[in-house]
Order: C-alpha cells, then sequence, then structure tokens
C-alpha cells in the first residue's frame, strides 16, 4: 500500500568541493553509530512540492553513508488530499471546516497506511513528514519504533480548531523537527525538538551549472525572447504563495519597463489537489497576454527546465504570503539570479534583505524593487 520510492545510493565524495571537507567528515562521523540502523521516512508525494526535493536528495546521501534508509509514500485518493490541503491551509492560518466527517476521513486512512506498514518491514525509526501521515503514529506506536515527526510548514498562527487537532497526536512522537523556534506551537514546546533548515542539493539536475546554450535553447523551446527582460515565479499554484497576485506585479512593472515578460513554472504535485483551481484561474487571467508564459511538468519544464528558468530569469519572484522554508529562494541565489521574496517564514534566513535581492511585505513594495532590479 505505502510505494516504495526507488532511489540509489550516492556518495558524498564529490561534496566534499562544495560543502567542504570538513563538513563531509562531520556526517560520516555522525551516521557511524547509525549504521545497522533500519530508518523509513514517509511523505505524501514522490513529486511536486519541496519535501519531495529534499527527501530525492536526502536519502541517496544517506544511503551513501551507509545508513539504511528507506523511503515510501502514503497512498491517498482526492477526497483525502482535499482534506489534508484544507487542513495543511489551516495550519498556516487560513479557515477550513475541520468537520467530524472529514477528521474521520483522515483518521481512518491513517489507520489504513499504519496497519498497512504494520504488514511490511519493522524499522528502528520512522521519520514522518508533515500533516498527511501525521497520525500514522497514533495508530503503530507501542513497540520499540522510534518516531520523529518533520513538520515543514508554518504552523506560527494556526486556526486554533486544526492545531488542536493535530497537536496530541504529534505529541504521541519522540521527537519533532521544525525549521524554526517561531513556527513551533506553544503546546508542544516541552517536547524533545531540533530546529534544523533544509538546503538544496548543489549537485542535484536542478542546480548543476548548465551551459548558456542549452539555457537559451530551452528558454526558446518555451517561446521566451532572452532579449526582453524576464520576471519568473516558479512554484506550487498555491494561495500562500500569490501567483495571482505575481500577474498583478507584472503588469504595473510592464508599466515601467514596457516588454516585460512573465513566467509561472509549477509543478503539479500528487497530495495538493487545489493546485489544479489555481492553475485555472491563471489560466484565465492571462488568456490574453501572450507575454505571460503559464508552464508544468505535464508542458515539458522538468528539472533542468527549471534550472534553465532560474539562471536565465532577470528577476525571481517568490511571492509567499507564508512559506516554510521556500527551496526555492535558495536556488535561484545559488544561480546568481536577484530574488524578489516575501519576507515571510525560512525566506529571510536564505535572504537578508539587500543580499542577493530584497525582501518584500506588499505588491507596491514587490513592484518597485523588481522594477529596480530590471
Ligand atoms: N519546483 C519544480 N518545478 C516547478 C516548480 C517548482 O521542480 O515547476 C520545485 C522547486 O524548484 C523547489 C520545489 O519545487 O525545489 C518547491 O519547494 P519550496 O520549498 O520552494 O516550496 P513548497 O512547494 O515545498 O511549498
Amino acid at each position: 500500500m505505502l510505494r516504495h520510492v526507488d532511489v540509489a545510493a550516492k556518495s558524498l565524495e564529490p561534496y566534499r568541493a562544495v560543502a567542504g571537507a570538513e563538513v563531509v567528515a562531520e556526517l560520516e562521523r555522525l551516521a557511524a553509530p547509525l549504521r545497522g540502523a533500519r530508518i523509513l521516512q514517509i511523505n505524501a508525494t514522490a513529486y511536486g512540492g519541496g519535501v519531495s526535493v529534499l527527501l530525492r536528495s536526502l536519502v541517496p546521501l544517506y544511503r551513501g553513508l551507509g545508513l539504511t534508509v528507506d523511503w515510501r509514500v502514503m497512498p491517498g485518493t482526492p477526497e483525502f488530499f482535499t482534506v489534508t490541503k484544507g487542513l495543511h491551509n489551516a495550519l498556516q492560518g487560513a479557515s477550513f471546516d475541520l468537520t467530524e466527517e472529514r477528521r474521520g476521513l483522515y483518521l481512518d486512512h491513517n489507520r489504513e497506511v499504519a496497519e498497512a506498514l504494520r504488514r511490511q518491514d519493522h524499522y528502528d525509526v520512522v521519520i514522518v513528514h508533515d500533516p498527511q501521515p501525521a497520525a500514522v503514529r497514533h495508530f503503530l506506536g507501542g513497540d520499540d519504533t522510534r518516531w520523529v515527526w518533520r513538520c515543514h510548514i508554518d504552523t506560527s498562527h494556526p486556526d486554533p480548531a486544526a492545531i488542536r487537532f493535530l497537536e496530541p497526536l504529534v505529541a504521541e512522537y519522540d521527537a519533532l523537527v521544525y525549521t524554526m523556534e517561531e513556527f513551533l506551537p506553544a503546546d508542544l514546546r516541552d517536547r524533545p525538538v531540533r530546529i534544523i533548515t533544509p538546503a538544496i542539493d548543489p549537485l542535484s539536475p536542478k542546480n548543476l551549472p548548465l551551459p548558456d546554450d542549452l539555457v537559451r535553447g530551452i528558454l526558446a523551446w518555451t517561446g521566451i525572447s532572452l532579449d526582453r527582460p524576464l520576471v519568473s515565479q516558479i512554484s506550487r499554484f498555491d494561495p500562500w504563495k500569490d501567483p495571482l497576485g505575481v500577474v498583478e506585479v507584472y503588469r504595473r512593472v510592464r508599466e515601467q519597463v514596457p516588454g516585460t515578460q512573465l513566467a509561472l513554472v509549477g509543478q503539479m504535485a500528487l497530495d495538493d489537489p487545489q493546485g489544479w483551481e489555481i492553475l485555472r484561474q491563471i489560466q484565465q487571467e492571462s488568456v490574453d497576454d501572450d507575454d505571460i508564459h503559464v508552464l508544468t511538468n505535464f508542458t515539458g519544464i522538468d528539472d533542468v527546465g527549471v534550472n534553465a528558468f532560474q539562471r536565465a530569469s532577470s528577476v525571481v519572484l517568490q511571492k509567499s504570503i507564508r512559506e516554510g522554508f521556500g527551496l526555492v529562494v535558495s536556488e535561484s541565489l545559488w544561480k546568481g539570479t536577484p530574488v524578489v521574496a516575501g519576507r515571510t517564514g525560512g525566506i529571510p534566513l536564505q535572504m537578508p534583505d539587500g543580499v542577493g535581492g530584497y525582501l518584500i511585505e506588499s505588491t507596491e513594495e514587490c513592484v518597485a524593487r523588481t522594477v529596480e532590479l530590471l
């Protein structure tokens, strides 16, 4: 029932050049006592969104360190993922009616996943990512397995009913991992907690150096001219990333910098049914403007395509209203492309205002900073 994601082991040797020999030596030292333990990572999708990007790089590196780490994806129906996206949104502050029926659907499905896992291999440590599979621990705990809940979202201003529902489930874990101290709800402060910031993988296809002619070729293939300014946002189509706000920014920027083009590049995630509705709204908004390009993994933009867009853009926007971390910010900065991004969640950890780009808190500021950088 839980799909196994097939990734290989990857040596850390090439990372000495980017992370430094000391960091690699420290990782080897930390890994040594864990060799022999069986570790499982569970999340809700093998593609789409930062969690799958992180696991896609981390699991091979853990294996390269000699650890036994599996990655399994919980299955889910559209109804289940509609409830979990609502819960995700509510944990980030939106209102969502967590009715008895929705709670039941969420818990029943987590119970089924737990039962399927019980029938599979035994693990010494299970690391559960985000709210979708968070209740699996509740239905499966009790033996000597150690459980870690890894929260990737901003839960600093949650809807009270949503956090009341999730907290007791999460409190059962042996340890919690958050991206920022501020995201930790007050009632969980006495739990064992670690703060760990995500990071990009400089040696993944999304971040490897690309020859200029390949970048130009990919952009030309999408119909974008590199002779005119290009502003891009590369993100899931999600209300917290404010893609419609990005269209408004583009329109106002274009009044001052005629000829500017906009690319909205989005990956449709298996566990995010809301993305399709937002994609429809963006397409409706942009139908009369040939200089707005809406592109997805379904229309040919893979990791190398994202890499090319992050290199070729004049400015990368990340107009987030709430953000867990926002890997896209580091990805663009890594390529030396200026970023204009919402001052929210983990974004300021990656980019102090004025270093590599600007942090903004309003559409007006976003327009002004983008114009300044073009
Ligand atoms: N991404 C992608 N293709 C796209 C849009 C986004 O591969 O068309 C990737 C992006 O490069 C980043 C991840 O999806 O690696 C999004 O992670 P982030 O932390 O920025 O946001 P999340 O989706 O987890 O909220």
